[in-house]
């Protein structure tokens, strides 16, 4: 018998435990787990011994602070939460620990997923991996800042509108969102539960095939889990096509985008057409008006998520409030923070009877339009290429005068989130100055198993 084998899942997980204590500056993890991974881990490794092993044995994750664990503390980064301990544990959660995944923490994380910069935590910002006056993106930030400094294998985030994959490419690492549906919801804190996508961060395409394998298919717990069949994603990673590739003329014209992103975006266009891919630019003038659309659905699904924080029911309560009406305000005043105000605000407005039609159910239809747009384009073409973020990672505070900014950051990112497209983003090279650029691929729907196999492709036989 291999008697190394055993000590290498416990080796493994202390040496992050170290890393994570070494570069507590990130403040990337809200809460680590040392004893439980330990124990997991020497379970793990009688078990790899044995040969009884699950695919993801040994398999080190972090959670974004939205996934309930049981017994666990979980707190969705907000003030109105602290000290609550989840009851249930989330059906994803529940997947890693059935094939042998050992978890060592909980990830800081913009308040309630709400952010695109990680400055909106009760627990202050996470730092980017390589200069902490630099913001990890959000607002899975924590999970992309521990992957991309190598804190653990891969971290379970979640994606409403490119809380994945926008971290993922100003942090240099692969940020999977697949089709909505594909992995059940059920134990996974709520913002925008039409959007919310559990998804995954990862070093390696391989890694994050195994997740995804892991993870997907139907669940009794969340009605909107889709029961298409799961492939073995990882045993299909060879792609030996000729791939149909659109890209969006809107989207490399933009004055939005970063000369650098651009020339990297048409770099790697250029690349795959000389490598005998058919590469084709469209015409898509709905994206201008995908992030409006995004902002109504996600403002009006988020106000009414959050209702449910109403100083009774979970976590903390205003401690001064005398009357049912007070215990309401004071402590939705002062346990929610600015920016989750903003967005209550504006999906109570966006839904208030005088101005619904105006801008909900305006936004519903141009959402159906733009899927309708999508999916139309991807019977004739394999995937839609395009920036995963305008920009690479923002300093410290660039975004505070302005939300809009910020909500900029989501500019490419939100065609996929409204269509329900699986989409990835993986590194394409760095700027001059050293800063990570992502390349985002969008899929057919349900179709991952493609979109992983073009992405280890693209990462073999391209510059990242
Ligand atoms: N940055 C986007 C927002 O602020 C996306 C958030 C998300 O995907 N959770 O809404």
């Amino acid at each position: 018998m291999d008697t190394t084998t055993h000590a290498s899942c416990l080796h493994k997980v202390n040496t992050y435990l170290q890393r994570i204590e070494e570069k507590k500056a990130l403040n990337a993890f809200i809460h680590t787990y040392p004893e439980e991974a330990q124990q997991r881990a020497i379970e793990v490794d009688k078990r790899m011994e044995e040969g009884k092993a699950g695919l993801l044995a040994g398999m080190v994750v972090g959670l974004k602070d939205l996934f309930c664990y049981e017994n666990h503390p979980v707190t969705a980064s907000s003030a109105i939460l602290e000290g609550f301990i989840s009851q249930i544990t989330a059906t994803s959660v529940q997947r890693l620990l059935a094939q042998d995944a050992i978890l060592i923490g909980h990830q800081n994380c913009d308040e309630f997923a709400m952010g695109a910069s990680n400055e909106h935590s009760v627990y202050g910002a996470v730092a980017h991996p390589l200069d902490p006056s630099y913001l990890p993106g959000g607002s899975s930030g924590g999970s992309a800042a521990a992957v991309a400094s190598n804190l653990c294998d891969v971290a379970l985030g979640t994606d409403t509108g490119g809380s994945v994959r926008q971290p993922a490419a100003w942090c240099g690492i692969i940020g999977l969102k697949p089709t909505y549906g594909r992995i059940s919801r059920y134990g996974v804190i709520e913002f925008a539960s039409s959007l919310d996508t559990v998804s995954i961060l990862a070093r390696e395409i391989e890694a994050c095939a195994k997740m995804l394998e892991a993870l997907a298919g139907v669940d009794p717990g969340d009605n909107t889990s889709s029961s298409q069949p799961v492939p073995a994603y990882h045993q299909h990673l060879s792609w030996n096509k000729k791939a149909r590739i659109a890209y969006f003329k809107e989207a490399l014209d933009h004055p939005a985008l970063d000369e650098e992103v651009k020339a990297h975006t048409l770099k790697t266009l250029k690349r795959l057409t000389q490598q005998g891919h058919t590469v084709t630019p469209v015409n898509f003038p709905l994206l201008e008006y995908a992030l409006p659309t995004y902002l109504i659905l996600n403002t009006a699904e988020g106000s009414a998520n959050l209702a449910r924080y109403d100083g009774i029911r979970y976590g903390q309560r205003s401690s001064k409030a005398q009357t049912l009406d007070e215990v309401y305000t004071q402590t939705r005043t002062q346990l929610l923070g600015k920016e989750v105000k903003r967005r209550i605000l504006l999906g109570t407005f966006v839904l208030s009877a005088r101005y619904y039609d105006a801008y909900y159910t305006r936004a519903q239809k141009v959402r159906r339009r733009i899927k309708e747009a999508m999916e139309t384009l991807l019977e004739t073409y394999d995937f839609v290429l395009l920036p995963t973020s305008a920009t690479t990672a923002m300093r410290r505070g660039h975004t505070q005068d302005d939300p809009i900014k910020e909500y900029l950051c989501d500019l490419y990112t939100v065609i996929a989130s409204v269509s329900g497209l699986p989409a990835i983003s993986i590194p394409n090279g760095n700027t001059e100055a050293g800063w990570p650029i992502g390349l985002q691929v969008i899929g057919k729907a349900f179709d991952e198993k493609s979109l992983l196999a073009f992405s280890q492709y693209l990462m073999k036989n391209g510059e990242s």
